[in-house]
């Protein structure tokens, strides 16, 4: 009977890194594959897929694809079959369902522009008039690390407070000890006017103890945007040296098997690094120096594919590790990529029945 029960044991201890040693060699044919499928884009021309592909492989990027609804996802589910259909058409890179009307090439956008849909198929993330959807997925992005701070901060010593107003001083005033504060505001209230208007900065969210006031700005962003694409040349031109190939950065990768594309040293786009800095440039007027200090501000960013900028993850993963929960991180990875997921593809439905509306 012992002996029946430690040669269980003995099995249990030897599958654990057996399965493990497969799910590696399982993951670095993927990366590999996926390498060559971005270089091949990439080389017919297939610019804008080939970047949003790229941006896309990262760890837990799949944890939304796991179906259309779930208590995994919580609020932040897909509301139709429709919405979930159009996500996944998008990581499939098949950016336009309406193929049949909308054709490649040329096409008058409603934000005025003439687009060729052929070298830019992913225009509606990025159009002026989708606004609306991404001010929405900025909403629900910040509700979400609202939660994660509330629920993976010490209740005693720390308030979680919605938009609040930034101040040089790091000192909690009375003031702002009452409770929750949730400040009256416009309904998608995240324009720079507003939020810097009046001679009053206010953040997305605020984590306050009695010592400190730690504030987090909230922006999501897309690393495919024409405007970054030059950027993001010269960026990984700078950092992958000596001859080093895509393949070879991500097989030399990254050792907690984040599938990126990118090695370490590029593992922020350069998307996220200028948002970054033009969001410093921006408290800098209230805090000064204090903006290069995670303990004040947190720039938390998130590309548009559902990846976490490196402070983003950073912060997460310190206050995820006093959890005992073990899925803490990967299930604000699985909300975030729903969320993202979720808007890009309602901007996506709106942009093809717009253009639809529009052939008829
Ligand atoms: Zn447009």
């Amino acid at each position: 009977m012992s002996s029946a029960v430690a040669a269980e044991e003995v099995n249990g201890d030897e599958l654990v890194p057996a399965a493990r040693a497969v799910r590696a060699k399982v993951r670095a044919i993927h990366q590999r594959r996926c390498s060559e499928l971005i270089d091949t884009m990439r080389g017919n021309d297939e610019q804008t897929l080939s970047e949003w592909l790229k941006f896309s492989c990262f760890k837990g990027s799949g944890h939304w694809l796991a179906g259309s609804g779930g208590h995994f996802y919580g609020r932040f589910a897909f509301r139709s079959s429709t919405e979930y259909r159009a996500a996944l058409r998008l990581r499939l890179l098949l950016p336009l369902a309406s193929s049949d009307v909308v054709h490649g090439g040329a096409v008058l956008c409603k934000c005025g522009k003439t687009i060729d849909l052929s070298t830019n198929p992913l225009h509606q993330i990025d159009c002026a008039r989708s606004q609306w959807y991404w001010i929405q997925r900025h909403n629900a992005t910040r509700d979400l690390l609202r939660d994660f701070l509330k629920d993976h901060s010490n209740v005693h010593q720390y308030k979680i407070v919605l938009e609040p107003e930034v101040t040089a001083s790091g000192v909690v005033e009375p003031v702002h000890t009452t409770g929750m504060q949730m400040p009256a505001r416009r309904a998608g209230a995240i324009s720079r006017e507003h939020r810097h208007g009046g001679g009053v900065t206010r953040a997305d969210v605020g984590r306050f103890s009695v010592h400190n006031k730690q504030y987090f700005d909230v922006a999501v962003v897309d690393p495919t945007a024409v405007s970054y694409r030059v950027a993001e040349q010269e960026h990984l031109g700078g950092d992958v040296g000596d001859g080093m190939t895509a393949a070879a950065a991500i097989e030399g990768g990254n050792a907690g098997g984040v599938l990126s594309g990118r090695d370490r040293a590029t593992a922020d786009s350069a998307a996220v690094l200028a948002r970054e800095t033009a969001k410093r440039a921006e408290y800098r007027p209230v805090l000064g120096d204090m903006v290069d200090n995670t303990d004040r501000l947190v720039i938390f960013v998130v590309e548009a594919t559902g990846s976490l900028s490196t402070t983003s993850a950073r912060i997460l993963r310190g206050l995820a590790t006093e959890s005992r929960d073990r899925v803490v991180m990967s299930r604000f990875v699985a909300q975030v990529g729903a969320i993202t997921a979720r808007y890009n593809a309602q901007l996506t439905l709106a942009w093809e029945q717009h253009m639809v509306d529009r052939a008829f």
